[in-house]
């Protein structure tokens, strides 16, 4: 996320800690540095020069605190401003209302409308423990109605049906009905978008959000078309009462621009971000964690978050109860384990949200990014369970042919047999920690690499 940033201002900000204080000119130096980062990562001009200025003016301003080196001055004050920007706390979704609360997505088309429904739908369903029904009304394009039904089942939220030859007028009138009947806390539409803004894309929505009142009217914008997606944002705020963004496409190698422009420009909050295709790829939108990540400082709060929300729970609290009665850890549990990686977007999600872990080499990362993990899991899939429950046995031919069947070579076992081995001390050490002791150590195994990817 934002990588070409974080390593631009995690650059800027080494160069001045090699500093042994803050003068006028070192300062200069490093707001200006910061000046065209911004610039490059496509925040919107005027963003910009308000961050800078607000930065320049406390870091002149400041009575140097000796405690701190001038690079953790800059940091906290460069930290300080781009949460500001980004608005001041976590905007939450607001459910204050008769139910069913409507929540009207719209946006052009491929931003990621149907994709954050189906997301969205699961995210209220687990967290907020609300019935959630959806709709879509896209009867333009083709398949648009099942690949919202296929979401909504994937993420096991209920789907109202609707037909192409429909009105989407008449579509959200019926679903409302429907939602009543049946007692839904939240129904959530989805509108159909187009390649740019146009009069009748904008009329039609606007009659739908006068047919369902919604208490959420979402904006989503495509994190990788930078300042373009504020400017968007713009455009459809003066035209709607929007209560809040969506920003997609955060995973892949979005500059920051939209992120960091968005709220400045509407006044209106990012609510969540999109970083991955899967449904439960959807994150509450942070501004200080946000913050943190792009300075590098990594999110760990968010990977708590993760870990909370992902790690499959049963499952850890039997292997610990399994490991406490002294059990041995095993392949089995190894796999497992992987699973859960997998799950939390891999391991270079998790990564990226741990301090410092951003100045890895892109080297190392691509070691590490979910074909290895896919890799290990295919590997120990064509183990037997013997094998799989006393790993010791699996010796020479044992290993040749574990090799053939999961289509590798015999030295990616080896390796698998060393992270396991690595991994089965480190269990043994932490028999009775948590968690987050657990991945602070696999970080540590999962580095030296896979052979052969
Ligand atoms: P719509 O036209 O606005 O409804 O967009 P879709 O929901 O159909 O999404 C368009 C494409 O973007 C699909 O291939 C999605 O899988 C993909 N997509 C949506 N959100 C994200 C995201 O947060 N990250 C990534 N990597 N892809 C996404
Ligand atoms: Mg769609």
């Amino acid at each position: 996320m934002f990588e070409n940033l974080t390593n631009r201002l995690s650059d800027i900000i080494r160069n001045i800690s090699g500093h042994s204080r803050l003068t006028e000119k070192n300062i200069k130096d490093a707001v200006h540095e910061v000046y065209i980062a911004l610039l490059d990562a496509d925040v919107s001009l005027s963003v910009v020069r308000i961050i800078i200025s607000k930065i320049t003016k406390h870091a002149l301003g400041k009575t140097i605190n000796r405690e701190f080196t001038p690079g953790q001055e800059l940091i906290k004050i460069v930290k300080h401003e781009l949460t500001l920007t980004m608005g001041d706390a976590n905007s939450k979704l607001n459910f204050a209302v008769q139910p069913p609360a409507v929540i009207l997505m719209l946006g052009l088309q491929g931003t990621g409308k149907t994709t954050s429904v189906g997301k969205l739908g699961k995210f209220i369903k687990t967290k907020h423990k609300k019935k959630v029904l959806t709709v879509s009304t896209d009867i333009y394009r083709p398949a648009a109605i099942q690949q919202l039904e296929k979401l909504a089942q994937e993420a096991g939220i209920d789907f109202y049906p609707s037909h192409k030859q429909e009105k989407p007028i008449d579509i959200v009138n019926s679903a409302l009905k429907q939602a009543k009947i049946q007692f839904y806390d939240v129904l959530i539409v989805d509108t159909a978008g187009r390649l740019h803004i146009d009069d009748s894309m904008m009329n039609e929505i606007k009659k739908l959000h006068v047919a369902v009142n919604p208490i959420e009217t979402l904006l989503v914008v495509d994190a990788m078309t930078g300042q373009d997606a504020a400017n968007i944002a713009v455009i459809f705020n003066k035209i709607l009462p929007l209560t809040g963004v969506v920003l997609t496409k955060v995973d892949g190698d979005a500059r920051g621009g939209a992120a960091l422009s968005i709220r400045h420009l509407t006044g209106k909050p990012i609510k969540f971000l999109g970083v991955g295709e899967k449904t439960d790829a959807l994150e509450p939108f942070y501004p200080d964690r946000i913050a943190s990540r792009i300075l590098g400082m990594g999110d760990v709060l968010s990977l708590i978050d993760d870990i909370k929300n992902t790690a499959n729970q049963v499952q850890t609290q039997k292997m610990a109860i399994k490991l406490k009665k002294g059990y041995k850890f095993d392949l089995n549990d190894f796999q497992e384990q992987l699973k859960q990686i997998r799950n939390m977007g891999g391991m270079n999600n998790m990564l990226n949200k741990i301090p410092g872990m951003n100045q890895l080499s892109d080297n190392i990362k691509l070691q590490m990014d979910n074909k290895v993990t896919a890799r290990m899991e295919a590997i120990i899939n064509s183990m037997t369970l013997e094998e799989r429950a006393k790993p010791e046995i699996i010796k020479g031919s044992h290993r040749r042919r574990i090799a053939s069947g999961s289509g590798v070579q015999v030295q990616d076992i080896n390796f698998l047999l060393k992270q396991f081995n690595d991994m089965q001390r480190i269990m043994k050490k932490i028999k009775n920690g948590g968690v987050m002791k657990i991945m602070r150590n696999i970080k540590g195994i999962m580095l030296p690499g896979f052979p052969n990817s």
